[in-house]
């Protein structure tokens, strides 16, 4: 067997590259792919000192290694730690990773190499490595701003904490408030409840009087007396509705009211009300009725129907100027609704919010007299009714008020029985003291 050429082909079929150096540092063999990594020529590096490819910056620690290599010899695995840079013949810089060990051989001592080109695995590690860095960058980056975000938070939430609690604060004086006003609200009704009894008898007896005065007058009829009466009465009556009211807001407001429904023809209560209303019209203004066709049975409290209706027809005609036209429109279904139209001074508009507030008057009416009590009771009764009040206005056009409420619950029932009932229904008439 050529051994010669069998170790030939053995150490050129190695992948790494392989090279034996003597102890000057001269290369005394070297297999292919040590030529490949170095991109030499066949035969090239033969005698050749192995500094010849090292980078020249790399030289002198060469020598040093390889110096004390050969005065302490002994076996290193190729791996880690075992790396070193290699010069190519076109003079790029090589990584390489080396495994050593030696042998004697006719007395001469020899150093043996392996050799990996590892550049593509290095590049790949660097880029790994570019990469991880740029990712902690931006690690870094976002914690940076993502403790920026928080304390802006913990900032922010500090000053919601001094905010809320000074809602508190405020929520709580605003309680306080609202519950000294409620209480003057109800000393106040009570207050006017009371004055307003000991106004009842000595107006029921200037009515007394007056119909007698009227009485007497009959004989020898002085129209200008008749006159006079009527005005006595009709002020009278006038005055007892306000002091109605009173008493119905104490009333309401502790809750003694007890609603008593019963059954009546809506219609004629609507007639009644616009009956005693014609009192107070003004030179020239009339009233437009629209009743629905059926004389609609209803089961309701017909005091406080009449009540709401009452206030609100009675409000239309104070706000609205002589020769107005003021319009009721009624109509009955599954509800009651009343719409009253007027052509008066209208509700500035910074005063719709507060209409229905007690005791609350608009800056245009404050001439007008008022008590600014019957919006809120005419709300207080559609409250327990479920009923509903809905106004739009404009200042100097009108105003127009829709009312809606339940029929009651009784009404369908009656009102197949209407017809043969209707003389037992009450009609309805103006509140007398
Ligand atoms: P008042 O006794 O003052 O009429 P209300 O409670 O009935 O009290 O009404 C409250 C306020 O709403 C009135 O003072 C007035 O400013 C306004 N208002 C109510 N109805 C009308 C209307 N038809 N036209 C103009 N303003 C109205």
């Amino acid at each position: 067997m050529e051994y010669e050429a069998f170790y030939k082909i053995c150490f050129d079929a190695l992948i790494e590259g392989l090279c034996i150096a003597d102890e000057e540092g001269r290369i005394v063999m070297n297999n292919s792919a040590f030529e490949d990594i170095f991109g030499l020529d066949p035969g090239e590096a033969t005698g050749k000192s192995i500094e010849t490819f090292i980078p020249k910056t790399h030289r002198e620690v060469h020598k040093h290694h390889f110096t004390s290599y050969f005065n302490h010899p002994k076996k290193f695995k190729k791996g880690k730690g075992r790396e070193f840079y290699g010069l190519h013949k076109s003079g790029r810089i090589l990584d390489l990773e080396i495994g050593l060990n030696f042998f004697d051989f006719e007395g001469k001592r020899y150093a043996k190499a392996l050799i990996s080109d590892i550049s593509s695995r290095k590049e790949i590690q660097s880029e790994i490595l570019e990469s991880k860095r740029r990712l902690e960058n931006e690690v870094d980056h976002r914690t940076r701003l993502l403790t920026e975000t928080v304390a802006k938070l913990e900032r922010a939430n500090l000053l919601l904490k001094d905010e809320v609690q000074e809602r508190i604060k405020a929520e709580k004086r605003a309680r306080g408030a609202f519950k000294k006003e409620k209480e003057l609200n109800r000393m106040q009704a009570k207050f006017l409840s009371m004055v307003s009894h000991e106004f009842k008898t000595p107006l029921s007896g200037i009515l007394t009087s007056a119909g007698l005065i009227d009485k007497h007058n009959q004989q020898e009829f002085n129209e200008r007396i008749s006159k006079h009466v009527a005005i006595i009465k009709n002020l009278v009556l006038q005055l007892n509705d306000i002091l109605d009211d009173y008493l119905f807001l104490e009333d309401s407001e502790t809750g003694r009211y007890k609603f008593k429904s019963s059954q009546f023809v809506f219609c004629d209560l609507i007639g009644s009300i616009v009956e005693g209303a014609k009192d107070l019209l003004k030179p020239g203004q009339e009233i437009h009725t629209t009743l629905c066709k059926e004389p609609m049975i209803v089961y309701q409290d017909r005091k406080v129907v009449d009540i709401i209706i009452r206030n609100v027809l009675y409000n239309a005609i104070k706000y609205s100027p002589a020769d107005s036209r003021i319009d009721v429109n009624v109509d009955v279904d599954d509800m009651i609704r009343i719409e009253i139209c007027d052509q008066g001074i209208g509700i500035p508009e910074e005063a719709k919010d507060h209409i229905f507030d007690q005791f609350y008057r608009a800056s245009n009416v404050l001439h007008i007299q008022g008590t600014g009590i019957g919006l809120n009771i005419v709300r207080g009764h559609l409250h327990r009714l479920k009923g509903e009040i809905e106004i739009s206005s404009k200042e100097n056009e009108g105003t127009k008020v829709r009312i809606s409420m339940p029929t009651g619950s009784r009404s369908r029932d009656l009102e197949s029985r209407s017809t043969s009932k209707k003389s037992d229904v009450m009609s309805a008439s103006r509140n007398t003291i």
